[in-house]
């Protein structure tokens, strides 16, 4: 590990502003960059911990809803009686992922935030155009299983890795963002993930000094939510493949339904083109086959990845009869 300063600020503005120089990163529970340093494939130069930030606090929202302090831990959130109630789908991939002992360090924010498990992104020996832009994909024409079936490029086929995200992803959920100047905006999840073109190294549309402060869900809508999650061993693995799916039925008929997916993609994968094809239509196996067809209609295998095409597949349209069945 490399030599690095060390700041606490215990006010916003002064987070940021440390933040601000180059070479700097936000750490919070660090489940992932201490990894990262260790491995020299992360070396700032500056950490800001931002634990001293009042950033721990879920609130009910007025309006309806809820706002998750981008410090509550992924256990904490993952307990909430009102995560539990009103979007039980982010309380099971929060147990889906990592852990026990991860989730109570690991945070909303840093959850987000964490980086590809792509195995040549953690090999320093290996190019790697998201760890060193311009090096070359190690990953194309290599051992490509856990990676991307959708939305990636010729320089990068990384998939995220987080459960979380998938699932906030399905429930429309807003990243609360914190500028150097002092002014908080909201960016839409489906917003935040940049796919990864000609620059994988750039994933999200923070700026530098930019901070997660939360994460807002909207009020809940009466409907079923299921989170299924597809993986090599029951527990502390990765997704090849996950699915959350928020669906309401009325009367025989599909009301709405909100599919993300996990494991496929270099970010939480939606398709609102093919969610339309599913509105006011009654739950049938032909119905879902088109929704997958649609869903999967640009996929694309690398070799080892292949299998995730037929996977997803079946995954979309068992999430979907098991959705409509318990919806009705
Ligand atoms: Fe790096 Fe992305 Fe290629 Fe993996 S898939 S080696 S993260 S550029």
């Amino acid at each position: 590990m490399r030599p690095f300063d060390y700041v606490r600020p215990s006010g916003l503005p002064e987070a940021t502003r440390q933040a601000r120089a180059e070479g700097s990163a936000f750490i919070a529970g660090g489940t992932n960059l201490l990894d990262l340093m260790k491995l020299e494939v992360m070396a700032p130069t500056r950490l800001v911990d931002i634990n001293r930030l009042d950033l721990a606090e879920c609130a009910s929202l007025p309006i309806g809803g809820l706002r998750i302090g981008a410090l509550v831990t992924n256990s904490d959130l993952a307990a909430d009686e009102r995560v539990r109630r009103d979007y039980p789908l982010l309380s099971r991939a929060l147990l889906a992922g990592a852990s026990g002992q991860l989730r109570n360090k690991a945070t909303t924010g840093g959850n987000l935030l964490q980086r590809t498990r792509c195995y040549y992104f953690y090999d320093t020996s290996a190019p790697c155009n998201k760890r060193e832009p311009g090096s070359g994909c190690s990953a194309i024409g290599g051992a490509t299983r856990l990676h991307a079936i959708l939305g990636a490029s010729d320089h990068c086929i990384a998939t995220h890795p987080s459960d979380m995200a998938v699932a906030m992803q399905a429930l429309d959920a807003g990243v609360e963002i914190e500028t150097v100047e002092g002014i908080t905006r909201s960016v839409p999840l489906s917003d935040f993930y940049r796919l990864p073109g000609d620059t994988p190294h750039i994933e999200t549309v923070l700026e530098p000094g930019d901070l997660i402060t939360g994460v807002v869900l909207p009020a809940p809508v009466k409907a079923t939510q299921i989170y299924r999650k597809v993986r090599d061993r029951a527990s502390y693995a990765f997704a090849l493949v996950s699915a959350a799916a928020v669906v309401a039925v009325e009367n025989g008929t599909i009301g709405s339904a909100a599919l993300a997916f996990g494991g496929v993609a270099p970010r939480p994968w939606r398709n609102h083109h093919a969610e339309l094809m599913l509105a006011g239509e009654r739950p049938s196996e032909k119905l879902f086959e088109a929704f997958a067809d649609e869903v999967l209609g640009e996929a694309r295998g690398q070799g080892g990845n292949d299998f995730k095409i037929p996977l997803l597949r079946r995954t979309i349209i068992a999430t979907l009869k098991q959705a409509t069945e318990e919806s009705q």
